[in-house]
């Protein structure tokens, strides 16, 4: 017998994006230090109408992370203390946090078996006091924008999207966080695209949500100057959106490379029953799906897991194992039986442009394997 060659396959590789960059970052440290372009400069407005561009949104606007994005898109789409928002379970707990913080009460509904917000649940949790939807588009997929779309119309409800995991993603071909009242993006390290630290954005198609953004990230700060509302500081800085404007070029072919991943993963795993997998890269017309995650459901998960562990082989558990409303901490009453059960069965594979084929091989060799073995 061929021994086997074992092959590590970190979850995600912080290091790669710098040292595969290196030269090039430096050289835009270099600039924009040597100019000291730090707060508000050229490079950010350069970025925003790059990325507004991107996206075929009229606005954006940088902001320090999608944290802040969120409740800043919140307060300046109008969102007041004491109305309700529903957000899907299956979600960072900072989509909650930024409806927490805005003043409002976060709604927690089921998603679907796309892993997305199930639009019949958003529906059924609508109250006289519900002023807004946020979709996330988890995965790097748009959720069912038209069904959420006709429900927020007949209901007068805003929709505000949760796009962090989403830049590139499209429905229809429209991109995923233009469908709303706002979109708003990570630039977290490890997101589409990443920068090196916290960073984030919302985009919007409307000038006075544009200019109460513009104000809110500020300190309150309106184009003249004035304080004119209670606001954060809450800026991208320059350096980094020097460094996300150059990066954003790079966007596009990293989406098709993370596709030929998960056509791979695909090609390997399909036959495999214990295993249920997100969407196929050509599987569906209406939509690009970005793969920011490729977040698998498995029988004998936790085993799996520490089964690839011994192996070299990172895998994540979505928001670390729980959803949103099962943070006690949270005080979120809510019983979500689906997104329960999911959330007992998912896992995040390796899924990155530091990936090579052979990595996607090696971690689908170790899951037949244990299949096999079990
Ligand atoms: C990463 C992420 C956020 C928060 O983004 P930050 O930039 O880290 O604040 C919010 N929602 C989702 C779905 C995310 O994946």
């Amino acid at each position: 017998m061929t021994p086997t060659l074992t092959r590590h396959v970190p979850f995600f590789d912080y290091r790669h994006g710098f040292v595969s960059e290196e030269d090039d970052l430096i050289r835009i440290f270099l600039d924009v230090g040597r100019r000291g372009a730090f707060i508000l400069q050229d490079d950010l407005a350069r970025f925003e109408a790059g990325l507004a561009q991107f996206l075929g949104a009229r606005f954006a606007v940088g902001v320090a992370n999608a944290t802040d994005g969120l409740h800043l898109a919140l307060r300046a789409a109008g969102i007041r203390p004491g109305d309700e928002v529903i957000f899907p379970s299956h979600t960072m707990a900072a989509t909650a946090a930024a409806i927490h913080f805005a003043g409002a009460v976060p709604v927690a509904v089921e998603c679907g078996p796309d892993h997305l917000i199930d639009p019949d649940a958003a529906a059924a949790a609508i109250t006289p006091r519900t002023r807004a939807i946020i979709p996330v588009h988890l995965n790097g997929r748009t959720c069912a924008m038209d069904a959420l779309a006709q429900i927020a119309a007949r209901h007068g409800l805003m929709l505000i999207e949760d796009a962090a995991q989403a830049l590139g993603s499209r429905y229809r071909g429209r991109a995923a966080g233009t469908f709303g009242a706002a979109g708003v993006f990570s630039f977290y390290p490890a997101k589409l695209l990443g920068c090196l630290g916290d960073g984030g954005a919302v985009v919007a198609n409307d000038r006075a949500i544009f200019e109460r953004l513009c104000e809110l990230r500020d300190h309150g700060r309106s184009a003249g100057g004035e304080i004119v509302a209670w606001g954060l500081n809450s800026r991208l800085d320059n350096l980094q959106a020097a460094i996300l404007d150059w990066r954003l070029s790079a966007l596009p072919e990293a989406i098709v490379w993370r596709r030929d991943l998960a056509r791979l993963y695909r090609q390997r795993l399909a036959g495999i029953e214990a295993l249920t997998l997100p969407r196929g890269p050509d599987d569906d017309f209406d939509h690009y799906d970005a793969y920011q995650n490729y977040e698998i459901e498995a029988h004998e998960r936790d085993t799996l897991r520490a089964f690839l562990q011994a192996k070299g082989i990172g895998t994540l558990l979505p928001w670390g194992g729980k959803a949103v409303h099962q943070c006690d901490g949270l005080r979120l009453s809510a019983h979500l039986p689906y997104t329960e059960s999911l959330f007992e069965h998912m896992l995040l594979l390796p899924m990155n442009t530091s990936l090579a084929d052979e990595d996607v091989h090696a971690v689908c060799d170790a899951i037949e394997r244990f299949y096999r073995s079990i």
